[in-house]
């Protein structure tokens, strides 16, 4: 198999299990995230942003939004996400959008 494919299935696999983790929220959860990030891992998947968005940048926890942490849309000329995790009180920005200046 090529590595593209096998990437791919690991990516899809991956994804189901964050979805399962954020949706059923129950004492599996952190087990789920726990074989997602090994897999993320082992396979150097690059997440999508929305993903992103669910890792503590500062402690690499799975934070949930509105439980773990708290999103702010910033209100500078960049269009950014302020994300605040709860666990360990990191405060970082996501820029989402930028202006482009002419
Ligand atoms: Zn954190």
């Amino acid at each position: 198999m090529k590595k593209s494919v096998i990437k791919q299935i690991a990516m899809q696999r991956v994804k189901v299990l964050i979805d399962r983790a954020l949706y059923s929220r129950d004492e599996f959860s952190d087990h789920h995230i726990v074989i997602a990030k090994k897999i993320i891992l082992k396979y150097k998947i690059k997440i999508p942003f929305e993903y992103k968005l669910l890792f503590c940048k500062h402690c690499k926890n799975f934070i949930i939004p509105g439980r773990d942490s708290s999103i702010r849309v910033g209100r500078s000329n960049t269009k950014a996400l302020r994300i605040t995790c709860k666990l360990c009180g990191h405060t970082y920005r996501k820029i989402i959008e930028k202006h482009n200046q002419t």
